[in-house]
């Protein structure tokens, strides 16, 4: 590159990095409105891409108005001015050798009188009302030069596709509404095109027949025609999800290019024992995906695995014989959960099951008392404990292992990628293995799980019926709760969970204890209940939770942190309060509590009157059917993706145009393209430069560094 050449690339540089303060249109209160929306530089401004278009492109001759519908037409002022009256007003008659057309504005008429003058070409659009003649009230214009011979330069709410673009409140008080950002992106497009170079290979841009950039920019925000429209919003999502795709793929290739993976040689007799110890026979998935970690483990490539399973289809058990191969080959395992009881909970379950095997296991949760805590982490350190079950406890920087050789994460979902990250860097490239029971489709996946290798639990052991779930309003609670007594008193065992959440947990909290203190009054005065909430001290915690398991506590009044994980398989009721709270993965998640054994167990959902159109279909979609697949399928047409799984929390970069549930061909098309190109060093390194050196792709360059490590 000549010197020359690379000055100019970056002012380039520069001016899509410049401050969007400085950009035409906009001062200090303006650039403070977009600051909060996250549009800092004249490239945010650029990506602000329009949430609809309105097809304002064909000009109606006057005569053909027809009321109640949205035209534009084009004409010259013939008379205009004030109103007095019962409601002062600013009047503009326009003609276009056709007819007239009255326009009315309500508002500021001093200074639409001195904005307009007869003689003016004007586009106006609208809806055509009938007052005495056709009309458009507060029409949108555009005040057209008659000496350009190409009236589409002045189109700017007019006479073509137009954009609308979200605005708020505060933006819109400062004038940033559609109009406002109309003008503002207008002119950058128009004053800075030079800048807009393309910002892919040129290979990639032909073999995928995709749109140039520059031009694409042009046509997301003012299209030619709605061809173009759609070519330019291909051409934008595309780019989006081949980035995304090509950092899970540089991340995929750097795992899999590393021949330092530990060898798992030998599955001891440890393992084997287990396997007779085991009071079930494993379901055939359970086989299947214990094979596949069984090749990953013994490959020199470190193993780097999603379990896909549904709630109670048995990750756990394939997680502890992992484990077990992990410590047979002279290396600590380290499980990982996202709440303290479901720490406990495998800590126990482990250690019920390995009690005759020479096993250490520890248990390390934020809670515990000091001396505990340091008994633990010295043993971790020397080496001593060979499996560690904790909360993210385990990833603070005083914990240190002497040969961590495996990592596993439950409920994977719950953490972020930086918590994979640093609980990985505990070890040197130890075995990843990710649990997770939300089941998203396959493209869904692809995204946020694109750079692991996915085995799938389809099947849940056998003789489990499904649970029969129904929804009720409140005021059917005695006769619930009668349904209820009867069953405890067969001897079932019963969670009645009320919701919980950050903003308003102290209210939560209270409503949960008084109603607990209600329950022990009415008709279960004579049953053994017990209360279960995450304020409550570890070891309260532990023996409400111990007395449950036991079948000591007969009902277990809790707050959402049984949400995940829990597992007492004599429980068969899960009766869930004020469920219209709610969101579906988590009534899918709780409802998983029970069902875990051979007895018919029943989900029952109270919900407060009046529902919301979306609570009911949640309720509604929870009695049709228990098939997670399903009702995730739901959640996402609910909530969207962004939400239902953000790919923020995932550590990956948001996506700005493209959604990976509706644009699915795009994104295999995209992904196939991402992995084509990792594949050669020299395309590879191309576009790595490309990113860092584009400011359009600030929010990737952290990212792809990110993939790079670890
Ligand atoms: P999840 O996948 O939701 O984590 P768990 O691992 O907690 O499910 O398993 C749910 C229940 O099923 C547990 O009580 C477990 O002991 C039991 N279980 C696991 N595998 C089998 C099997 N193959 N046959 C019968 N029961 C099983
Ligand atoms: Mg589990």
């Amino acid at each position: 590159m000549t010197p020359i050449m690379e000055n100019y690339l970056q002012n380039k540089e520069k001016l899509l990095n410049t401050p969007v303060q400085y950009l035409k249109g906009i001062g200090e209160k303006r650039a403070q409105a977009l600051e909060k929306i996250g549009i800092n530089t004249f490239s945010d401004m650029i990506q602000y891409y329009p949430r609809r278009y309105l097809d304002r492109s064909n000009i109606t001759p006057i005569k053909n108005l027809k009321v109640d519908e949205q035209a534009t037409v084009v004409g010259k002022v013939q008379t205009c001015g004030i109103k007095k009256g019962a409601r002062q007003r600013f009047i503009l008659l326009l003609t276009d050798e056709t007819g007239f057309l009255s326009c009315v504005w309500f508002h500021q008429v001093q200074y639409w009188q001195k904005r307009f003058k007869p003689g003016q070409l004007l586009a106006v659009s609208g809806k055509v009302g009938y007052f005495g003649g056709k009309q458009i009230i507060h029409p949108d214009f555009d005040l057209l030069s008659e000496e350009s011979e190409d009236l589409t330069d002045d189109f700017l709410h007019t006479g073509a596709i137009i954009p609308i673009y979200s605005s708020t409140e505060s933006l819109s008080l400062v004038g940033l509404d559609s109009r406002g950002f109309r003008r503002i992106i207008k002119n950058l497009i128009k004053n800075h095109t030079d800048s807009f170079e393309e910002t892919l290979p040129q290979s990639i841009v032909s073999r995928n027949k995709i749109l140039p950039f520059p031009i694409a920019l042009k046509n997301i925000h003012f299209p030619e025609n709605f061809q173009m429209m759609q070519q330019a919003q291909q051409r934008l999502k595309f780019e989006e999800l081949f980035l995304l795709q090509f950092m899970l793929a540089l991340r995929k290739q750097k795992i899999h290019q590393q021949q330092s993976g530990i060898v798992f040689s030998d599955v001891g007799d440890r393992t084997k024992l287990l396997a007779k110890e085991l009071p079930f026979e494993l379901t055939e998935a359970q086989k299947k995906v214990l094979k596949e970690i069984r090749s990953d483990m013994k490959s020199t490539q470190p193993m780097y695995r999603l379990i896909q399973g549904d709630v109670g289809s048995g990750k756990t058990i394939v997680a502890l014989v992992t484990m077990l191969i992990a410590i047979e080959n002279g290396y600590q395992a380290t499980l990982m959960a996202p709440t303290e009881i479901l720490a406990e909970q495998h800590f126990l379950t482990f250690r019920g099951l390995l009690a005759d095997m020479d096993v250490n296991i520890q248990l390390l949760v934020g809670a515990q008392k000091k001396s505990i805590r340091d008994s633990v982490t010295g043993q971790i350190e020397s080496g001593e404990c060979n499996i560690v079950i904790g909360t993210h406890a385990i990833i603070q920087q005083n914990i240190k292992f002497q040969n961590l050789g495996l990592v596993v994460i439950d409920e994977q979902h719950r953490f972020g990628v930086s918590q994979r990250a640093e609980l990985f860097e505990k070890g040197e490239n130890p075995d990843v293995l990710v649990m997770t029971a939300t089941p998203i489709p396959r493209t869904l996946s692809l995204t946020v799980y694109g750079d692991l290798d996915v085995s799938i639990i389809d099947e849940l052991p056998s003789g489990r019926k499904p649970v029969i779930t129904t929804w009720r309003y409140s005021n059917k609670r005695p006769d619930i709760y009668k349904f209820v007594k009867s069953k405890v008193d067969e001897g079932s065992q019963v969670y009645i969970v009320f919701p919980l959440i950050e903003e308003s947990a102290k209210l939560d909290l209270q409503a949960a204890t008084e109603s607990y203190d209600k329950i022990r009054e009415g008709i279960f005065a004579n049953n053994k209940i017990a209360l279960l909430h995450g304020r409550m001290k570890s070891e309260e915690k532990e023996a409400v939770m111990d007395s449950f398991k036991k079948n000591e506590t007969q009902i277990l009044v809790s707050t959402t942190v049984i949400e995940v994980g829990v597992d007492v398989p004599n429980a068969t009721i899960m009766l869930i309060e004020n469920a219209e709270r709610f969101g579906l993965t988590q009534l899918h998640q709780l409802r998983g509590r029970v069902g875990r054994g051979s007895e018919q167990s029943y989900c029952i959902l109270i919900g407060k009157y009046p529902l919301t159109e979306e609570a009911l279909t949640r309720l509604n979609t929870m009695a049709k059917t228990t098939d997670g697949f399903k009702i995730a399928e739901v959640d996402l047409e609910l909530r969207g993706p962004g939400e239902f799984f953000g790919t923020k929390q995932h550590g990956l970069p948001e996506l700005k145009i493209a959604n990976p549930l509706k644009d699915s061909s795009l994104l295999i098309q995209a992904r196939n393209e991402a992995f084509r190109v990792v594949e050669s060093a020299q395309q590879k390194n191309e576009i790595i430069e490309m990113v860092e050196r584009n400011s359009f792709f600030q929010n990737y360059k952290d990212k792809i560094e990110m993939m790079q490590i670890g």
